[in-house]
């Protein structure tokens, strides 16, 4: 391929965009990135506990993970790892905004069905319109047990014509969150829920629960001149959970070089569910499932309350969800010194008022996380006239007390139905999540 411009991906930059497509693409909601985490941590030997089983020394000892609803938890203990090993965990979300079913979803009129959603998170809800939509989430059955569904594109909800709407062009398009967004999925009548059975593989008369987001089906694609950048749904955060599930992989395949003072680290990735809408569940990041874990696996490998107070003041934790890019259409909405670009490396995500947890200190073992990898960086910090966002890291740190940095790589469209990155960007993301993870 010719280079048109500077920033063609390298061929092992542009493969691993296209496995993060094919990551996005299997995880179309929360508990099926959990799945697909699973499923690459398992086909690299990382074995299942479970939360429900005692967990001694010889079940904590190795690669292992633990699900919890859409949130996973894997760790790669080195041989040697006891009481005194500190950990090294790096952080993200399996959630994106989308249109949630309802409970009693059947709706429809003018000889339509039509589906009853409710908004989570803070999707920018024009781009929901006009795109063909999958139906993915779990079913919870009678008996207890639960099963995830995924459909192919089979709802849309259309936008009015500009002929009925003359005001879009002068005011911008004004959607009622209730009467504006029911998506339509067939002519009346269409059962939603044995279409949600059929493509479960499970009767109708057994769904009791739902829990079913509606997502983009269109396939990721590398775009651009020389396909510069790669367009997704989630690539906040799937770009992050990505990363630390490959980043974790290649830890625990290889050779650890003993660490300049003290024990070698535990490596963790944890992915937790709900940070879009505030991280407040028992799988989200203010719930307690990673201090669980922590806590769990101190003490399987003999620890007491008081060696893992002292283990937890040693460790350190990098909290990975994508950023702003500074967007060349709209440059007052950025600071005007700090200006990240895409494909130039994760940010270091800054924020006085504490909506992201990086310190001076943190920043310091992020930027030798970076040197070690050979992966640049840059910083972001908001315009002090625009909202800054918020991550699981502030929440993380005030729950474990550990030192924690938020990173994460630069986007455009953020929470679009189709959101882009540069396609440079994921690999050097998953280099220095790797490093970090070393300690
Ligand atoms: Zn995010």
């Amino acid at each position: 391929m010719n280079p048109f411009s500077v920033t063609a991906p390298s061929p092992r930059a542009r493969s691993a965009a296209l496995d993060l497509g094919e990551f996005v693409t299997a995880s179309p909601s929360s508990f099926h990135a959990a799945r697909e985490a699973a499923r690459r941590l398992e086909d690299a030997g990382f074995t299942a506990l479970r939360e429900t089983d005692p967990w001694e020394a010889d079940d904590v000892a190795g690669d292992h993970f633990v699900v919890r609803d859409g949130s996973l938890i894997a760790w790669s203990a080195p041989a040697g790892a006891d009481t005194a090993s500190p950990f090294r965990i790096v952080g993200s979300h399996t959630d994106s905004p989308a249109l949630k079913l309802k409970p009693n979803p059947q709706l429809g009129a003018e000889g339509l069905a039509q589906v009853g959603v409710e908004i989570y998170g803070g999707p920018l809800l024009n781009s929901w319109l006009d795109r063909e939509l999958r139906l993915a989430g779990r079913l919870a059955l009678t008996g207890g047990a639960t099963v995830l569904v995924d459909t192919p594109g089979i709802l849309r909800v259309p936008q009015l014509a500009v002929h009925l709407d003359r005001a879009v062009t002068k005011d911008g398009l004004q959607l009622d969150p209730q009467r504006h967004l029911q998506p339509i999925i067939g002519f009346s009548p269409v059962d939603v829920l044995e279409v949600l059975a059929h493509h479960a593989g499970v009767a109708r008369r057994e769904i009791v629960g739902l829990d079913v987001v509606t997502v983009d089906a269109q396939a990721p694609a590398l775009f651009g001149a020389d396909e510069e950048f790669l367009a997704s749904g989630r690539l906040d955060n799937l770009t992050s959970v990505h990363a630390e599930v490959e980043a974790l992989i290649t830890v625990a395949g290889g050779a650890r070089r003993a660490p300049a003072a003290g024990p070698a680290p535990i490596a963790l990735m944890v992915a937790n569910d709900h940070e879009e809408v505030g991280s407040a569940s028992r799988s989200g990041a203010a719930g307690p499932f990673l201090e669980d874990v922590l806590v769990r696996l101190h003490a399987a490998l003999g620890g007491d309350e008081s060696s893992r107070r002292r283990v937890f003041a040693s460790s350190m934790v990098l909290s990975a969800d994508a950023g702003h890019a500074a967007h060349p259409n709209y440059p007052e909405r950025h600071d005007p010194v700090t200006r990240p670009r895409l494909g130039a490396g994760p940010m270091l995500k800054i924020n006085a008022q504490q909506r992201y947890a990086t310190d001076g200190v943190g920043v310091a073992a992020f930027v030798a996380a970076c040197e070690a990898a050979g992966v640049p960086h840059q910083h972001f910090v908001s315009h002090n006239a625009m909202p800054c966002g918020s991550t699981i890291g502030p929440i993380t740190a005030t729950r474990l007390g550990m030192t924690t940095i938020d990173v994460g790589i630069a986007l455009l469209s953020m929470h679009s139905a189709r959101e882009m990155c540069a396609s440079a960007d994921p690999l050097l993301l998953q280099q220095a999540c790797a490093a970090f993870l070393r300690g």
